[in-house]
């Protein structure tokens, strides 16, 4: 008998040892969102100029959306991460000194404009402030001067201008790449395009982009605080920032780690991409990306689709694999997954800062209810299961004390959800 309540008093204090020294995380990861519904976002950057099959791929886009309806039948909606212009290189050519001069998407691709604002107005596609344009003018400028062979292409392509036919460290915003280590834009100059982006924007689509996300994930904390002074509430990320790339050209995280709810130091909801469907560069498909909406809604998370434009603008046989691809994985998530509710990131933002709203999709009027979120104890098996998914170190060690055993009995419980939901 002693024995065995040595072993109970053993066991009861290596709990408590786990608690103390995860004390922090436990507490951290409970104060996260936590929804009831299941938010699921398509967020598809690089929208904007392009060539001459954009316009078309993008209706077709929309028209597959516009198929699927979550459970308060709201037609699925895209929120397109949107490049508002692209260089004028016979201005800047002619300029003597080689001023950065830009056309806007309207006057660029006009034909690409009117099928976004026909989106908008069927509910399938909300824009977002991507960059005022996807390179960086000053830099891109000096290399039209120098007559650089790194953009010869991207000034070549008979089919539309495409910063995608750039090297890489070029594509950036935020930062000069034209030399590496890239080296981050002046307060000045953050301040001036963003200012001018944030008016074309409003211009373009007649309401403010209240959330952003940033050309090749690359800004820091300056740019943060030009984005606050513009009313930009929302970044939505990978789950890290990049403030630059090394000699190397390699990425440097400055934030290694961002969770969805965190803050920025200027005040921004951080927003996190957890679904990856980029069929194109044959990492994913419809099932892997299938399996991470499944764990999203397993840890109560917004189901947050990544698919870049790339997907759908290149040849039709990718196009057309990209689509079914994506339309399957929107069947199956709305026919497994219960309280589907098709959201745009501009929307999910302002349910977290403030719950219970009703959430309006500003760009054409619609009102839809609130999303509903979890309190109290109904959080404890998301909760875990965010704890499982993210530290495997910690599941180890439940393993070892017994703690998996009650672990396993609630995450349990939240599967047979699952399954109901299903049915
Ligand atoms: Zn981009």
């Amino acid at each position: 008998m002693n024995v065995l309540l040595i072993i109970v008093a053993l066991w009861l204090l290596g709990v408590m040892a786990v608690f103390c020294w995860k004390n922090k995380l436990f507490r951290q990861t409970w104060r996260e969102p936590y929804f009831a519904d299941t938010p699921v976002l398509i967020e598809s950057d690089d929208w904007g100029p392009g060539g001459v099959v954009d316009a078309e791929r993008l209706a077709q886009l929309l028209a597959c959306l516009e198929s699927h309806h979550d459970t308060g039948k709201r037609t699925a909606v895209i929120t397109a991460d949107v490049v508002l212009s692209v260089p004028d290189v016979e201005k800047i050519i002619a300029d003597p000194d080689f001023t950065y001069q830009r056309k806007t998407l309207d006057e660029a691709a006009p034909d690409i404009y009117k099928v976004m604002l026909a989106g908008i107005k069927s509910g399938a596609f909300v824009p977002q402030l991507h960059g005022l344009e996807h390179l960086n003018g000053q830099a891109f400028a000096r290399l039209c001067q120098q007559n650089d062979p790194r953009i010869a292409d991207a000034i070549a392509d008979p089919y539309g201008w495409n910063w995608e036919s750039l090297a890489s460290p070029l594509q950036g915003h935020y930062v000069d790449g034209s030399q590496l280590p890239t080296q981050a834009i002046s307060l000045a100059q953050a301040q001036a395009i963003i200012a001018l982006a944030t008016q074309t924007f409003q211009r373009l689509f007649g309401y403010p982009s209240v959330s952003t996300v940033a050309p090749c994930y690359l800004w820091n904390s300056v740019i943060e605080s030009v984005w606050q002074q513009h009313a930009i509430q929302m970044i939505q990320t990978a789950g890290y920032r990049c403030d630059g790339r090394n000699e190397h050209s390699h990425y440097h995280q400055d934030k290694p780690l961002i969770r969805v709810g965190d803050l920025s130091n200027s005040g921004q909801i951080y927003l996190v991409r957890n679904v990856m469907y980029e069929p194109v560069d044959g990492r994913n498909t419809p099932d892997t990306a299938y399996l991470e909406a499944l764990s999203a809604y397993a840890q109560a998370l917004p189901v947050s689709i990544s698919t870049h434009r790339y997907n759908y603008t290149r040849s039709e046989q990718d196009f057309q694999c990209s689509l079914d691809g994506l339309d399957q994985l929107l069947t199956q998530i709305r026919s497994t997954l219960p309280d589907v509710r098709f959201v745009s990131s501009p929307e999910l933002g302002a349910q977290m800062l403030a719950a219970d709203s009703v959430m309006i999709n500003h760009f054409n009027g619609e009102l839809w209810p609130p999303l509903k979120q979890l309190t109290g104890i109904k959080k404890i098996a998301p909760f875990l299961n965010r704890l499982h998914a993210r530290h495997p170190k910690l599941t180890l060690l439940a393993g070892v004390t017994g703690l998996i055993v009650p672990a396993w009995l609630i995450c349990r419980q939240s599967r047979q959800k699952l399954v109901q939901g299903s049915r």
